[in-house]
């Protein structure tokens, strides 16, 4: 449905964070007809290279934000460790689409999974950790088996500490996490790893991806396919959750919520990112609207039609070296490859994506 808060054609649309988000939903904005200005510190940012203007300054310069506010008709983020403050001072000058609660919780890990499990949706068993002797009574209390978390800043398995069991703890396990505040999370033996994408309009009203099978290696995404080889009854919790999350934050734009999948079919929610996904990115290939135009059209106040899927697939990030072979790639039928005009390939760094379309049977 398109309300009168509609935006139209021709509208301008801040987007904090200047990455392979931000790029891909300028290009999706360019697509309905908006201009798009970044806020970057980092001049020619993957997102400033195919936005209509850059703002080069910190996420958190008042300077800068206010001249954001004063040239755009709606801001949004595409990272989650974008500055709340920075972001609130926005409220009430321009629209902060998804509003900065969806910050506040995603970015600290206990109040996430606080916030999760005070809505019925369920996460690993966990403790908090703030100090080296906080660690051996919290691993016991989860299981006896845990993956310590720092509670901010983490990030594709950065700031994590496995303990395999008590006896194993390192004296200087706090320090190795940075002797920041932290939690233990009980290590979960799940069957899969799987992703749902949800969008969420300006009415309320919730348009939910089909979920992706994710597999992880060394902390990072290395692989989502879909369908996700769960049975029905999964894909329909995990959707629900998506939508439940989505409700209680007042959530306009897109999340993505990542699940653990037991042996038994039943979930545990691990995080969720408020903004686009890296494991929805197959969505540009075989959905109609994908992630991107979702996330646009909710925070521009458009219909969010339930996304039509017209294949099978399997997206691949491209980290480091593995851009280095394009020819083959491009040769390839049926992948679409997206590159994100990072100019350096270093280790570990996500530098495009490709996704392999397989026709549904
Ligand atoms: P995170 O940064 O929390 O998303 O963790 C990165 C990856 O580590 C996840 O996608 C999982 O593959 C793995 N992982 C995280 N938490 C747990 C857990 N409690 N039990 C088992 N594996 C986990």
């Amino acid at each position: 449905m398109t309300t009168e808060r509609s935006l139209s054609a021709g509208a301008t649309i801040g987007i904090i964070g200047g990455g392979q988000l931000g790029r891909m939903l300028a290009m999706a904005a360019a697509r309905l007809g908006f201009h798009t200005i970044v806020l970057d510190p980092a001049a020619a940012a993957p997102a400033a290279q195919v936005a209509d203007a850059q703002i080069i300054a910190a996420y958190d310069n008042v300077t800068a934000l206010g001249e954001l506010a004063q040239r755009c008709d709606v801001v949004t983020y595409e990272f989650e460790n974008v500055p709340v403050d920075g972001v609130a001072r926005l409220d009430g000058r321009v629209p902060v689409r998804p509003a900065p609660l969806a910050l506040e919780v995603a970015q600290d890990r206990l109040v996430e999974k606080d916030f999760l499990n005070d809505l019925g949706i369920a996460t690993a068993p966990y403790r908090i950790v703030d100090a080296q002797a906080d660690i051996e009574g919290a691993v016991e209390a989860v299981g006896g088996r845990a993956i310590l978390k720092t509670r901010r800043l983490g990030y594709d398995g950065k700031g994590q500490l496995r303990i395999d069991d008590v006896a194993s703890i390192g004296s200087n396990a706090f320090a190795e996490l940075g002797s920041v505040p932290a939690i233990a999370e009980g290590f979960v033996d799940f069957e899969a790893e799987i992703s749902v994408i949800c969008a969420r309009g300006v009415d309320g009203e919730c348009a939910v991806f089909d979920p992706a099978r994710n597999v992880h290696r060394d902390g990072i995404l290395a692989t989502s396919t879909v369908p996700a080889g769960v049975s029905a009854a999964t894909v329909e919790a995990a959707r629900a959750a998506a939508e439940n999350l989505a409700t209680a934050l007042d959530y306009v734009g897109v999340l993505g919520l990542e699940l653990f999948v037991l042996g038994d079919g039943s979930i545990l929610a691990n995080e969720f990112a408020p903004r686009v996904h890296n494991s929805g990115h197959w969505t540009e290939a075989v959905c109609v609207p994908d992630q991107f135009e979702q996330h646009i059209r909710a925070i521009a106040g458009l219909s969010l039609p339930t996304p039509h899927r017209t294949s099978d697939c399997e997206m691949t990030n491209l980290i480091g070296d593995d851009v280095v072979d394009m020819a083959t790639l491009l040769a390839e039928p049926g992948a679409m490859v997206h590159l994100y005009g990072k100019a350096e390939a270093r280790p570990g760094r996500k530098m495009g994506h490709v996704t392999r379309v397989h026709p549904s049977d």
